[in-house]
């Protein structure tokens, strides 16, 4: 009953092994590189490196204008200020190209880089309501047999500063939202207790896991998760909350770093991180070595926030790296760790990886091995879905 096999394949420890993928799973590993048929069709990858499918972790499908017309960024009048960066969004969306269409460019962007998993965090709030979840819902659906979106329900205005945004919130659940999010429960709605009430209130109503964007510096952010922490542990949530950002851990010092390490593990609280290059970000070793979940995403692509962005996790866990100072092999596989099976983990993403029995998610790309693989960044890619050709050359096929 094998759908396709794949011979010829390489894995990351070098060895060449044959794949038969039936019914979008990996049925079988053998291993030999070339096995005889039993009428199924055969794909020879001809040496080259298997990679499981990349997981982008954080992305916002809803604002980013890739794929359109170029907008210029605008600076804040007076030193970065997320009230006024979310003004200027507001101002942009009005002038960019239809939503659906402009989430439907970063999303093929994104699975012909080898994403076959994705977290989107999508605004709800009282300014735009729940009207972005239902489009973004929409291209969810129009995708599903290409990649596994999660979404996740976020108040980009606050959600005690944003009049109904609570009701909103828990409404987007109801429609098909997978998480609830947060933002900044300090410096935007100045009230961390009243915020998380709300966040961990309709997480513990509706069962979904929690999410929370949290750009606070130095002692603030790190107080910041250790209250995230804390009710992660106190409603049993472990392993189904994540902080993303997390700046806080990248200001302060190693023992205190080391010290919340510790509280997240026993909170099985992730991290996401996607390497800024403004800020102090956390330090990924330190948290790693605690066992604490690192992922990643690219966050902002080429949105009000800033222009860069290109949707590619392979590149990301090369910036991963070299802002982080990872040289040897083993430090390069621990950044492409973060954009695959780590993020795999914090997504909890059942039947993931190149082992029998889970989804057959996989991409195909020239190099020797991981190492190299992070370092070069190698553009030519084929991306698999369920055991079938998705995506070529930078393009869906
Ligand atoms: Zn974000």
């Amino acid at each position: 009953m094998t759908d396709t096999i794949f011979t010829r394949a390489k894995f990351a420890d070098g060895t060449l092994k044959t794949i038969r993928v039936s019914g979008g799973r990996i049925a079988a590993i053998d291993n030999e590189a070339d096995v005889p048929g039993n009428g199924a069709p055969i794909t020879n990858l001809d040496g080259a490196l298997v990679l499981p499918g990349f997981v982008e972790g954080h992305i916002h499908l809803d604002t980013s204008f890739y794929g359109g017309k170029w907008i210029s960024h605008k600076p804040c009048t007076n030193g970065f200020d997320v009230h006024e960066r979310v003004e200027f969004q507001r101002q942009n969306m009005a002038i960019a190209e239809p939503m659906d269409v402009r989430a439907r460019k970063q999303v093929e962007l994104c699975i012909s880089n080898g994403a076959t998993a994705m977290r989107s965090h999508v605004m709800v709030d009282g300014s735009v309501g729940l009207a972005s979840l239902e489009t973004i819902l929409q291209v969810r659906e129009e995708y599903r047999d290409l990649i596994d979106i999660q979404l996740v329900a976020f108040p980009q205005s606050g959600i005690l500063k944003s009049p109904g945004t609570p009701d909103l919130m828990d409404a987007a659940v109801g429609l098909g939202a997978d998480l609830v999010g947060g933002l900044d429960p300090a410096s935007f709605d100045r009230d961390i207790e009243g915020h998380l009430d709300v966040v961990f209130g309709i997480a513990e109503r509706r069962g979904v896991d929690v999410d929370i964007h949290l750009h606070d510096a130095g002692t603030l952010g790190v107080f910041t998760i250790e209250q995230i922490c804390a009710r992660a542990k106190s409603l049993g949530m472990q392993g189904r909350v994540a902080v993303s950002h997390a700046y806080g851990l990248g200001d302060v010092g190693q023992d205190i770093a080391k010290r919340t390490a510790e509280t997240l593990v026993e909170a099985g609280v992730s991290i996401m991180t996607n390497a800024p290059g403004a800020h102090n970000f956390p330090p990924v070793a330190l948290l790693r070595a605690a066992g604490v979940a690192v992922f990643s995403g690219s966050d902002n692509v080429r949105d009000s926030w800033w222009p860069y962005g290109d949707g590619d996790m392979l590149g990301r866990a090369n910036m991963i790296g070299y802002r982080s100072g990872f040289y040897t092999d083993e430090e390069l596989e621990a950044a492409f760790d973060i954009v695959t099976t780590a993020g795999a983990r914090a997504l909890r993403l059942a039947d993931y990886g190149l082992r029998i029995g889970a989804k057959a998610d996989f991409v195909v790309l020239d190099a020797e091995h991981v190492p190299e693989a992070v370092a070069s960044v190698p553009r030519e890619r084929a991306v698999y879905k369920a055991g079938r050709l998705v995506a070529k050359g930078g393009k869906l096929v």
